[in-house]
C-alpha cells in the first residue's frame, strides 16, 4: 500500500487534504492523525472491517480495545450509555486528554471494543483531529499510531517509521503537545470512577469533579500471575525498549554520582535532568527537561525511550518520576518501560 503523507501548517487553507482524509476514514480506510496526546490510527468506528485493518496495521492483538472519537462530547449518547458522571467529567475535560469508560450501544461493533460490553469515548481537542472527526461524519476509532509494543509515535516521523505502506494517509500536524497518552476513567456508578490510566488530566483534577476517584492497583504496580485487569491493554507490555531500562530512586547528588560513573564502565543511555547535563559525557545522553518540569519530561519521554534504543546502548537509565500530579501517568508509562526495575541509590 503506498502511504500518502501529509503536512498540514494551515489547517483553514487546507481543508481539501482533510476533506480527503475523511472520504478515506468513511471508505472504510485508515488515517493516522495528530492529537494533543500522541498520534491516533484512525478507522471508522462503526465499521467493524475498519477495526479490522487497524488491529492489522499495528499488529495488536484483537482483544485489546480501542479508544473512540467523537467531535462534539453530547455525541457520545448515540454510541455509549452516558449517565450524569460523563456529563459533568465532560463538562470539565472535554475536548481534551480523558477517556471515559461506559456501557456500549449497538452502534458500535464488538470488534472496536475487543468483545466488551463497555465503549471508550473521547473528544479531542487537538484542531486537525476535531476537523478530521467533524467532517468524516462518522466516530473515528483510534489506539496510538504505532506498532503493537513500540512507544507511542508524538512526532509523524515516528508514525512514518511504524506504519509507512500499511496505512493510507499519515497527517503531520507537528509534536503532540502533551505526549502522553489519555487518561482513562471507567464509571462506576453515579459519582464515582475508576481511574484506568493516568495522563494529562491528573488524578486531583478528576477529584474536584468527581465524589470517589478510585486508582486501578496496574496504575502503578505490576500485576500477579493471575490477577485479571480492569482494562484489557494493562495486561500487554507496552512501550519498551529493546534493551533493559533502570529507573533510578536516589538524592539527586548520589543519582548523578551514580550515572557518572555509569558512563565510565558501561555502554549506557541515560535519560537525565536539563540540570546534569553538564556533568554528564554527551554520548547517548537525552536530557528530559529540568528536574521539576514534569510537562516537559512526559512531552518528550517517547521521542526519549525511541531515540535512546536506536543507540548501541545495552542498558538505559532514568530517574524514576514522583507518583503525583503528572507524575504519576510519567510514573505508569516509565515503570512500564522498565519492567518494574527501580534501583535504588544509596
Ligand atoms: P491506545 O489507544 O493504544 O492508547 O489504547 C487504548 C487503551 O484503552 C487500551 O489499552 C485499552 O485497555 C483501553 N480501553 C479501551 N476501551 C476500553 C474498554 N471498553 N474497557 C477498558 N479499557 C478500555
Ligand atoms: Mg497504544
Amino acid at each position: 500500500m503506498k502511504t500518502e503523507i501529509i503536512r498540514i501548517n494551515d489547517l483553514s487553507a487546507q481543508n481539501g487534504d482533510l476533506a480527503r482524509a475523511a472520504d478515506i476514514i468513511r471508505g472504510g480506510g485508515l488515517v493516522a492523525f495528530p492529537t494533543e496526546t500522541v498520534y491516533g490510527l484512525g478507522g471508522n468506528a462503526t465499521d467493524d472491517g475498519a477495526a479490522k485493518k487497524i488491529y492489522a496495521a499495528k499488529g495488536r492483538p484483537s482483544d485489546n480495545p480501542l479508544i473512540i472519537h467523537i467531535a462534539d462530547p453530547a455525541d457520545a449518547d448515540r454510541y455509549a450509555a452516558v449517565n450524569d458522571t460523563y456529563r459533568r467529567l465532560a463538562k470539565a475535560f472535554m475536548p481534551g486528554p480523558l477517556t471515559v469508560i461506559l456501557p456500549r450501544r449497538e452502534t458500535i461493533p464488538k470488534s472496536v471494543t475487543g468483545g466488551l460490553e463497555s465503549v471508550a469515548v473521547r473528544c479531542p481537542s487537538h484542531p486537525v483531529a476535531h476537523r478530521l472527526i467533524e467532517l468524516a461524519g462518522v466516530p473515528i476509532a483510534a489506539p496510538s499510531a504505532n506498532l503493537s509494543g513500540k512507544p507511542s509515535p508524538t512526532v509523524a516521523e515516528h508514525v512514518i517509521q511504524d506504519l509507512s505502506g500499511r496505512v493510507d494517509m499519515i497527517l503531520d500536524g507537528g509534536p503532540s503537545e502533551i505526549g502522553l497518552e489519555s487518561t482513562i476513567v471507567k464509571v462506576d456508578g453515579d459519582d464515582e470512577v475508576t481511574l484506568l490510566r493516568p495522563g494529562g488530566i491528573t488524578y486531583d483534577a478528576l477529584c474536584m469533579v468527581v465524589g470517589t476517584v478510585h486508582i486501578a492497583p496496574a496504575v502503578t504496580h505490576a500485576l500477579a500471575e493471575n490477577e485479571r485487569p480492569l482494562s484489557p491493554g494493562m495486561k500487554y507490555r507496552h512501550y519498551a525498549p529493546s534493551v533493559p531500562v533502570v529507573l533510578l530512586r536516589g538524592e539527586p547528588e548520589a543519582t548523578l554520582a551514580f550515572l557518572m560513573r555509569a558512563q565510565d564502565r558501561e555502554k549506557c543511555a541515560i535519560l537525565c535532568y536539563f540540570e546534569e547535563t553538564a556533568y554528564l559525557k554527551p554520548e547517548r545522553l537525552f536530557p528530559v527537561g529540568a528536574r521539576g518540569d514534569l510537562a516537559a519530561q512526559a512531552h518528550t519521554l517517547f521521542r526519549n525511550l525511541r531515540a535512546a534504543d536506536r543507540t548501541d546502548a545495552e542498558i538505559i537509565y532514568a530517574h524514576l518520576p514522583p507518583e503525583n500530579g503528572l507524575g504519576l501517568a510519567l510514573y505508569n508509562r516509565m515503570i512500564r518501560a522498565a519492567a518494574h526495575t527501580v534501583r535504588d541509590i544509596p
